[in-house]
């Protein structure tokens, strides 16, 4: 695609805008991993002197996480020290227009030490967590009690597993696993 072109795409949060090479990350972008990403549902403009792209927004009034808000969000892939998040409502279940990328580290898993996140939060679970920062990608906290696992799955057979005490078990191949678990574990309406 010609970057002069490209002003005329309407972005949502997490779009690839470009590459940093090609523009540096300004207003209403972030960047990961070297690609500069939309946070915001807007469109770029190109500042050609200074190789700097901004997304401006279309709607102000766009309802976005902010920091001390309680959502909702999957497990969508993990790394050694973090998990990575598709955050979709609010705490009362209102979904975003559209999803947010979250990251929970493992330094906002526990108050505790914590050796492997991987202990805390799997692929595929539903948490309820805290926004801790103000803008894309949102860091994400479980720390406190009411936050956690609000729906996880049997990693051996996919079954949804069951709270027994301070344990999830599968109700058909019978492992145990471990999570941070959330009190309204297996009561989540909004799912
Ligand atoms: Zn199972």
């Amino acid at each position: 695609m010609r970057l002069e072109n490209i002003s005329k795409l309407r972005l949502v949060p997490g779009d690839e805008v470009c590459v940093v090479e090609e523009f540096l990350p300004g207003r209403g972008t972030y960047e990961v991993e070297g690609r500069v990403r939309s946070a915001v549902i807007g469109y770029p403009a190109l500042n050609l002197d200074l190789r700097v792209v901004e997304v401006k927004c279309v709607n102000n009034k766009v309802r976005l996480p902010a920091a001390g808000v309680v959502v909702y969000g999957f497990v969508t892939s993990m790394k050694e020290d973090y998990a990575l998040i598709k955050i979709f409502s609010d705490s009362k279940c209102v979904k975003y227009p559209t999803p947010f990328t979250g990251i929970l580290h493992v330094s906002q898993v526990h108050d505790k030490y914590v050796k492997s996140i991987h202990d805390f939060v799997k692929p595929g679970d539903l948490l309820k967590a805290k926004v801790v920062s103000e803008s894309p990608p949102y860091h994400l906290s479980i720390k406190e009690r009411q936050l956690g696992v609000a729906v996880a799955y049997c990693s051996v057979c996919g079954v949804e597993l069951i709270k027994q005490g301070n344990v999830l078990t599968c109700p058909n191949c019978k492992s145990v696993e471990s999570r941070k678990v959330s009190p309204e574990y297996g009561s989540l309406k909004c799912v």
